[in-house]
């Protein structure tokens, strides 16, 4: 039996209808489904443990807090952390990458440092480094990419100087599908003496991924990639760089004394976790881990390639369809274009048909302007993707050429 029939029951909104047709969600790289075993996280946590954490002097919340504590654990697990203390929870991956931006930038960077990134990177992983860099002076700069989308390592590493402070990328590409080599690419950073930080939005459901093998100094992903609801994500930091990083907000729980006169922290991970945190989603996060580890990342991957071979094939086949990331390391996203037709019509087009993708520049304005296309078509895996949805994607294209082209 293939993966997506050994999840498929798994997932409730597999079941809906759109537009009087069965559901074809090919926009997990959006935002993934979820299974029945986060929704009852949540909905246990919101029904039976309603407490808040860290705060009460009863039962009810000190359980809240065990649990909650417990998923801090899983996640440092997950991702081959030292220290429960490396893992700070926030609302996901854009969070984060303002928290590093602001806490980090704000301390290390001064006039002509800078921060290299890719040319592939997502908004959140541009537009946080670009206003810290404007506030100390600083320069951000963008390693080239190839035209079938990889990242130009030789490029990336003449680039690369002294007065680089961070190296911030994104692993895989949301936009391309592109896996960047993260374990060479941040040896070089480490070789000038830059922190670097890994996007992992989109990796985090699809690799296997270990911090300290990778060279990760800083880590940044969101639940709800992962089968987790919204509203939750995980920023790791190394503890020597967290211990030296101001708050990034203050308010309850993350103080050690407040005077009238001013106010002492707590140490990571609460210095960083102000006021009432999202504790019904990080239950639902801790079963989504839970989840995939059961599942393994060799099924994931052996799955999601026969996916991207039957697609390869079946495009193949569509006169005027482009392929944009064709990169030998690839996975999990299928960006095309057809002829010349703006990529928002081809997905009208197959939205109608009740096929679920994304059409425009998905957060990669730099990206699509190297590449020099207003955006792409977009459909993305995930481990409930069918052979019969790719099936229904090619014979939806097909028909968009028949009309568009
Ligand atoms: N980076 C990448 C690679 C992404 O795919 C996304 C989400 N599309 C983000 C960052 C931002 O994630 P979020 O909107 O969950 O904060």
């Amino acid at each position: 039996m293939s993966l997506d029939q050994v999840v498929a029951e798994l997932f409730p909104q597999l079941k809906r209808q759109v537009r009087g047709r069965r559901m074809v969600y090919l926009d997990s790289a959006a935002t993934a489904l979820k299974p029945v075993t986060v929704i009852e996280a949540v909905r246990n946590s919101l029904a039976m443990e309603t407490a808040n954490v860290h705060r009460g002097a009863h039962l009810l919340s000190d359980e809240a807090t065990e649990k909650y504590e417990n998923v801090r654990e899983a996640v440092r697990a997950y991702i081959g952390a030292d220290s429960r203390s490396e893992i700070i929870f926030t609302r996901g991956t854009t969070e984060g990458l303002n928290l590093l931006a602001q806490c980090l930038g704000g301390l290390i960077l001064s006039e002509g440092d800078e921060i290299l990134l890719s040319q592939m990177e997502h908004h959140s992983n541009i537009v946080p480094w670009q206003m810290i860099a404007e506030k100390m002076r600083a320069k951000v700069k963008f390693a080239p990419i190839n035209d079938d989308g990889s990242l130009d390592v030789n490029a990336f590493k003449s680039m690369l100087s002294p007065r680089t402070k961070i190296v911030s990328l994104v692993h895989l590409s949301n936009a391309l599908g592109t896996i960047n080599p993260i374990k060479e690419l941040f040896a070089l950073a480490h070789e000038v003496g830059a922190l670097t930080v890994l996007d992992a939005a989109q990796s985090i459901s699809s690799l296997p991924i270990q911090v300290s093998a990778l060279g990760a100094d800083f880590l940044v992903f969101s639940g709800h990639k992962v089968f987790a609801p919204t509203g939750i994500g995980v920023l790791y930091g190394r503890k020597e760089w967290l211990e030296k990083m101001p708050p990034y907000q203050g308010g309850g729980s993350m103080i050690a004394d407040v005077t009238e006169e001013g106010t002492t922290f707590l140490a990571s991970p609460h210095r960083f976790e102000a006021g009432t945190p999202a504790i019904a989603q990080v239950m639902g996060l801790g079963a989504a881990l839970e989840f995939v580890k059961n599942l393994g990342f060799e099924k994931i991957h052996n799955h999601e390639r026969n996916l991207m071979r039957i697609a390869d094939e079946q495009f193949a086949k569509i006169p005027g369809l482009r392929r944009i990331g064709t990169a030998p390391a690839h996975a999990h996203v299928l960006s095309f274009l057809l002829g010349n037709s703006h990529p928002s019509d081809v997905g009208a087009i197959l939205d109608e048909q009740g096929i679920a993708v994304r059409a425009g520049h998905h957060c990669c304005q730099p990206l699509m302007r190297r590449l020099q296309i207003p955006g792409t078509v977009r459909a993305s895996f995930s481990v409930y993707t069918s052979e019969v949805d790719i099936m229904d994607l090619s014979k939806a294209v097909m028909k968009a050429k028949d009309l568009l082209l």
